[in-house]
């Protein structure tokens, strides 16, 4: 018999959201200052597999990364998902992708949502490889649909300022081919087939490799941390369980997520998530039982130590959770000004 759970390490809060988390200046401004560091990393996974990070750091600031996978066989090549499109981290994406890997031919770049973390260097890498930009047609749309919304991001003037960069390549980068559930794309011997995982965003697209056992996760699994879910109509926390679900069905041995290293252990993964998921739900409904009636307060109580600019973001994950209650008839929500009244269902 398995005895206690081991207790679990201090939870940080990792909002890995359409941007993902940011550190906090750790440091004063040094002489650099103003000075952007750009870096390009690349990993060899396997004989089919590289991941390739681009991390920039201004001031003290570290931006976020995400990761860009080369899949590559018999002298063809796709990247699934784009990174960032700014000039600098493209840039170097491309000097790496057209220099060190020269010998491949990079036909498709199959992007796995629509969240500019993702998408935007899709315009720049497209036109340098002269490769074709694949996504659901779902996220296609909501790519190229403007937004100023910040809702998932840390409130930082930084991020807010390549923000802006970032939303205009997403919007200006070209899908030539939609890969809706199911369909697929060809790279050497290998086949990349769409599965259609919405939830983190509605058109979300894990991609499958069958030949290898390899599943490339986008946002809805990442190497560390939990993923963010946005409340409707953004995202959707009841059918990213359901995703989760049927990711597991298709028992890949290797999960390459959209951020973070590769995960080998994916079914003890996919648990833990809706495990983490299932808990959070139950702290909620005690939360409520014992007489917070709003969704502040819950998420005071559920994150009491949270980072000012990280407090908006908190309350999106709460929201996700709380409609996916109220879809099982469990609460019931009001909006009272800039907050959600809940109750429970009696
Ligand atoms: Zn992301």
């Amino acid at each position: 018999m398995p005895g206690d759970p081991p207790r679990r390490k201090k939870r940080t809060h990792h909002f890995e959201g359409p941007l993902g988390w940011l550190r906090k200046p750790t440091a004063k401004p040094s002489a650099a200052e103003g000075k952007e560091v750009v870096e390009g990393r690349a990993t060899v996974i396997n004989e089919h597999l590289i991941q390739h990070i681009v991390s920039v750091k201004l001031f003290t600031r570290s931006f976020p990364t995400s990761n860009v996978w080369v899949l590559h066989d018999r002298g063809e090549a796709a990247l699934i998902d784009a990174g960032f499109g700014d000039e600098t981290s493209a840039q170097v994406r491309i000097d790496y992708l057209t220099k060190e890997l020269s010998n491949l031919d990079f036909k498709y770049i199959p992007i796995t949502h629509h969240h500019f973390d993702h998408s935007s260097g899709g315009r720049r890498l497209r036109q340098a490889l002269r490769a074709e930009v694949a996504m659901h047609p779902i996220d296609e749309v909501l790519l190229h649909t403007p937004t100023e919304s910040n809702e998932d991001l840390p409130d930082d003037a930084e991020i807010d300022k390549r923000a802006r960069i970032w939303r205009a390549e997403a919007l200006e980068t070209p899908v030539d081919v939609p890969l809706a559930d199911g369909e697929s794309v060809r790279v050497g011997g290998l086949t990349v087939r769409a599965v259609h995982t919405p939830g983190h965003t509605a058109g979300h697209n894990c991609y499958f490799v069958e030949e290898l056992g390899i599943l490339f996760t986008g946002d809805n699994i990442l190497g560390i941390g939990t993923s963010a879910i946005a409340p409707p109509p953004a995202g959707d926390m009841e059918q990213y369980i359901q995703s989760l679900l049927r990711m597991r069905e298709l028992q890949s041995k290797l999960f390459a997520p959209g951020h973070g290293p590769v995960v080998t252990a994916t079914a003890a993964k996919v648990q833990e998530l809706i495990d983490h998921r299932a808990a959070r739900d139950a702290q909620i409904l005690a939360l409520v039982d014992r007489g917070y009636t709003n969704d502040r307060q819950i998420r005071n109580a559920l994150y009491p130590e949270l980072q000012k600019g990280l407090r908006r973001a908190a309350r999106g994950q709460l929201r996700a959770h709380l409609a996916r209650l109220v879809g099982q008839g469990k609460v019931t929500v009001e909006e009272e000004g800039k907050d959600w009244k809940v109750a429970l269902t009696r």
